[in-house]
């Protein structure tokens, strides 16, 4: 594969796409890199998007074994926001220009949850309308696998946007990170289902999971292209000590921090232009690991609202970054890392997918 044409290329294989993410040399590297970044600025530009995440609940129904709020881990002390803390939260986030939040949970499927969030999106939209933002703050929802019904209420009720992780495309990796009631397929069934309620849908994969080969990776974003997503989050898998996974280990940092970036830039050479998320699991493994996520082709992060009282006990992974910081130290903070790689915020914007419009007015234009 000619390295100096990859932001043309078209035609990607499998084949071709692990032969990127194994890339290791610094120089073949920084040739990847910057195509990725020229690819972003052509397709979609340099602005980066934020979403203030809202961990508002970390109890869960499911028991993933690599999750650190697994329903089996005792360890863990449960809790769930009161609306008016999350309001608050929100609010702040509308008035210092962070047009979107992400509302993010362990996994609920019960009715009291289902009514609860809808009645929180609809005083969220509500209460967040201004002038610089005549229709509120865009809301991402993350509360996992749903019936398409209880998707579309939500979407009635102001959510616009989705993120499921499929969490890894191949079926064996996937059945064996997580206890038998949970398939992909059902996972693949809710992404069709948000598509089918409207919303922009994003998934995503871990990265470095014991087992995972890059073969695997690149599948992994053929799939994505093939499902023709409109965002994506993935990050760096890192252990939870205690969960049953931990025991399988997980990669050297190093190695791990350049294949989650290979990632990034890969998957945005292939998929173009998508949104894609610097992670914070990034961060966790150092600390400028956002911002350079951001050099390598995403354009969007998230900083974290959740109110400092509770952050302790959201730790899906370990050395989660930032949680003595309360909001207001994380604002200067992060826009001073943004810019130091070169990048501005996009205040006051929702920031949505480029391709999602895109597929929109294809979608129309067929119509007619
Ligand atoms: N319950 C929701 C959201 C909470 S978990 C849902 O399932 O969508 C959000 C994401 O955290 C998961 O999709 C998973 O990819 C990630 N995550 C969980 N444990 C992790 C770990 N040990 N390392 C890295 N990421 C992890």
């Amino acid at each position: 594969m000619d390295l100096l044409r990859l932001k043309e290329k078209q035609n990607w294989t499998a084949g071709d796409i692990t032969e990127l993410l194994s890339l290791t040399g610094e120089e073949e590297r920084e040739v990847l890199r910057r195509a990725a970044d020229e690819v972003l600025r052509r397709e979609v530009g340099p602005a980066v998007y934020y979403r203030g995440i809202v961990e508002f609940s970390n109890i869960c129904a499911l028991d993933c074994l690599y999750c650190g709020i697994r329903r089996g881990n005792g360890g863990v002390d449960r809790y769930s926001l009161e609306d008016e803390q999350i309001l608050s939260s929100v609010k702040w986030c509308a008035e210092n220009g962070y047009g979107s939040v992400v509302l993010q949970s362990g996994e609920r499927r019960d009715r009291e949850f289902i009514r609860h969030v809808e009645r929180l999106l609809i005083r969220i939209k509500e209460e967040t309308r201004s002038e610089k933002l005549p229709r509120g703050v865009g809301i991402t929802l993350s509360v996992g696998e749903q019936t398409e019904e209880t998707y579309r209420r939500w979407f009635q009720a102001g959510a616009h946007r989705y993120l499921l992780r499929m969490e890894t495309s191949d079926p064996d990796l996937f059945r064996r990170i997580h206890p038998p009631e949970q398939s992909l397929e059902a996972r693949l069934r809710a992404l069709g289902a948000l598509r089918k309620a409207g919303y922009q849908v994003g998934t995503g994969v871990m990265i470095g999971l014991p087992g995972q080969t890059p073969a695997m990776l690149a599948r992994d974003i053929l799939t994505f292209r093939d499902l023709d997503v409109d965002m994506i989050g993935m990050g760096p898998y890192i252990v939870s000590h205690g969960s049953p996974l931990a025991e399988q280990g997980m990669m050297e940092k190093q190695a791990l921090l350049k294949l989650a970036f290979n990632m990034i830039a890969v998957t945005r050479l292939v998929l173009r232009d998508v949104n894609i998320a610097a992670t914070t699991a990034l961060q966790a493994l150092t600390s400028d690991g956002r911002e350079r996520g951001l050099t390598y082709g995403a354009n969007v992060t998230m900083p974290n609202l959740t109110p400092r009282g509770v952050r302790k006990s959201y730790q899906l992974y370990e050395g989660k970054p930032c949680v003595e910081e309360d909001k207001e130290e994380c604002r200067g903070c992060l826009l001073g890392r943004i810019r130091s790689v070169d990048r501005d915020v996009a205040f006051d914007a929702w920031g949505d997918s480029v391709h999602f419009a895109r597929r929109q007015s294809g979608e129309a234009a067929r119509e007619q």
